[in-house]
């Protein structure tokens, strides 16, 4: 049985909308933080202006105080048939590794540029730029914006809603972490499982701990993957219906459009084992629709 703070936990997380009415730090989460500092990354991000296109995409603000939502985007090549892959990195904003993988991450790619040629890549970073900035998992109205891809309260969630418009990706990747004890992925219904499990492999080869259990602490029907059931798109479902809450998870099923929620341990001092998991399991995927 669950105790009664474990109710209250889940109650606060699946079942409220609007949890605050600011974007609190819920220290009870006990998150290892890893140093995020908006204005340095800010600035590094930016530095990449040149070998990617770098934009403002919307700022968000807090007390008198705003940061930007950067949109950073793969420069077009002469290809003529790509590929697209959306990074939804920071939609909670005190999940770090998220955040601060993308800088390792456009590394990366630009310096497999040549054979990644015709896959666009676009990430938003950090899509909760407020709650990044005050270390909290909710925007600057005290919304979770991952409960707001039904009703679309949230300029960030629609920010999001408008990139999957426009870019029209063959697949988002959305950068999260959770309290569980290693690296796992939620797949929605458009993946298909045996390629998310050779992209497990691949990640864990690399030296990424896939988790056996989920954060609810059932197991895993595969080291890595939670995948899409039966039971858990009833779920999905009944949560809209009634709450009006749904995640980015489920709105990409919506659209028919395959999504991936990775969530890396928050528990974990081990910084460079939580930037890892982001930034091998998104070059996995690129370098999988490059060859396609
Ligand atoms: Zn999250």
């Amino acid at each position: 049985m669950p105790t009664l703070a474990e109710l209250q936990q889940f109650a606060r997380y699946h079942l409220v909308r609007r949890v605050y009415d600011h974007p609190a730090r819920d220290p009870e989460l006990e998150v290892v933080t890893l140093g995020y500092d908006p204005k340095a990354f800010e600035a590094e991000v930016r530095s990449f202006e040149g070998r990617f296109a770098v934009r403002e995409a919307l700022r968000g603000s807090y007390r008198g105080a705003s940061w930007p939502v950067l949109e950073v985007e793969s420069k077009p090549s002469s290809e003529a048939r790509r590929r697209r892959v959306l990074v939804l990195s920071g939609v909670h904003g005190n999940e770090q590794a998220g955040i601060l993988s993308v800088v390792p991450l456009l590394e990366q790619l630009y310096a497999e540029r040549a054979s990644l040629a015709n896959v666009a890549v676009r990430v938003l970073t950090p899509v909760n730029a407020v709650g990044a900035a005050e270390v909290s998992r909710f925007n600057g109205e005290g919304y979770d914006i991952n409960r707001d891809f039904r009703r679309f309260y949230t300029a960030e969630a629609r920010l999001v809603r408008d990139a999957l418009e426009s870019f029209r990706p063959d697949i988002v990747l959305s950068l999260h972490e959770g309290p569980q004890d290693a690296s796992f992925v939620f797949a929605n219904a458009r993946c298909d499982v045996e390629q998310v499990k050779r992209w497990l492999s691949e990640i864990e080869a690399k030296g990424t701990t896939l988790a056996r259990k989920d954060y609810f602490g059932s197991m895993l029907p595969s080291p890595g993957l939670s995948p899409s059931t039966a039971a858990s798109r009833l779920v999905v479902r009944l949560w809209a219906n009634t709450l009006g809450m749904m995640a980015a998870n489920g709105y990409c099923d919506e659209r028919g459009i395959p999504e991936l929620t990775l969530e890396s341990s928050w528990k974990s001092p081990d910084r460079a084992a939580r930037l890892r998991a982001h930034v091998d399991l998104c070059m996995a995927v690129v370098r999988t629709l490059a060859r396609q």
